[in-house]
């Protein structure tokens, strides 16, 4: 196993003097105290403004403990981790999606995106327009007045994601936001996904066990050893996807080779001992 972060050829991480909207550095992270278990790190990782980060390794390797700590639900046992420049601030810097929805089943769907407007501190006199507006995003125009138990599994994350959106800060993070889903659901949903944040400035950070999902999703992919989780591979994805529907995209090449080279990373990784 590596020490050094594999790149690719011609890869081009960003440079220590690039802004980055997410700077983890020399992060370490433990469970349960100095005798507990080491979940993270060392970890050095900056995310520039706008980049689609796909986060992938074996079970149990730390990435949702990462996202966490991004996310500021958790504080790192070493280390510092800064969000635009700040220390993160749970639920105001950045959208939140889990594996499972997490929606109140005694709302309706718009009620569930504009509890997320309110506690986004939007005036209550915008909620319902804009509701509509992040329901029409994810592909659920029509469906506001239902209630979360009367719609799908795949419309229920939509909706989680709608609420994400809506805290409207340049970042969103997702933890195995499509693992639940059946595979025809999986793929429409990383689609919509790709297009709701293409081009919109959006830095977003996933973190999925797929490694068809980080190749289809991302611009960059980093892979963690097993526990504790270091980085291994960095590897941006720059796949010519432009007027090329998902199939095409799949078909390329170029597209086999990254899962190639995540797949070879990621197993290699999960047949390290953790310590
Ligand atoms: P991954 O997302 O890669 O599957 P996690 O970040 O969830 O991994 O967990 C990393 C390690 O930390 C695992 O061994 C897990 O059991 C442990 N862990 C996660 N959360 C806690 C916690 N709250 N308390 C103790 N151990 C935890």
């Amino acid at each position: 196993m590596p020490s050094v972060p594999d790149t690719a050829p011609g890869a081009r991480p960003p440079a220590p003097s690039e802004p980055a909207h997410v700077a983890v550095h020399n992060v370490i992270h433990t469970y349960g105290g100095a005798a507990g278990v080491p979940a993270l790190g060392p970890l050095t990782l900056r995310i520039p403004d706008g980049g689609f980060l796909v986060l992938v390794g074996p079970s149990g390797c730390g990435k949702s403990t990462l996202l966490r700590l991004i996310a500021g639900f958790e504080q790192p046992t070493d280390g510092t981790i800064t969000v635009a420049g700040q220390p993160p601030r749970p639920g105001r810097q950045a959208g939140v999606v889990f594996q499972q929805p997490r929606l109140f089943p005694w709302r309706t769907v718009r009620g569930n995106v504009e509890s997320a407007l309110r506690y986004a501190g939007v005036p209550r006199a915008e909620h319902r327009d804009r509701a509509e507006a992040l329901l029409q995003r994810v592909g659920l125009a029509q469906t506001g007045d239902r209630r979360t138990w009367e719609i799908s599994g795949g419309q229920q994350q939509r909706v989680a994601i709608a609420r994400a959106l809506a805290v409207d800060t340049p970042l969103l993070l997702l933890d195995e936001p499509f693992a639940a889903l059946d595979s025809l659901t999986r793929e429409r949903l990383q689609e919509d996904l790709r297009q709701v944040t293409a081009g919109t400035g959006t830095t977003v950070v996933l973190v999925t066990h797929s490694v068809d999902e980080a190749v289809f999703l991302a611009s960059r992919t980093v892979v963690l050893s097993a526990r504790p989780g270091r980085i291994v591979l960095d590897l941006p994805i720059d796949l010519p996807r432009a007027g090329r529907d998902p199939d095409e995209l799949r078909g390329l090449p170029e597209y086999a080779a990254c899962r190639k080279r995540i797949g070879h990373a990621v197993r290699a990784a999960a047949a390290q001992p953790t310590t």
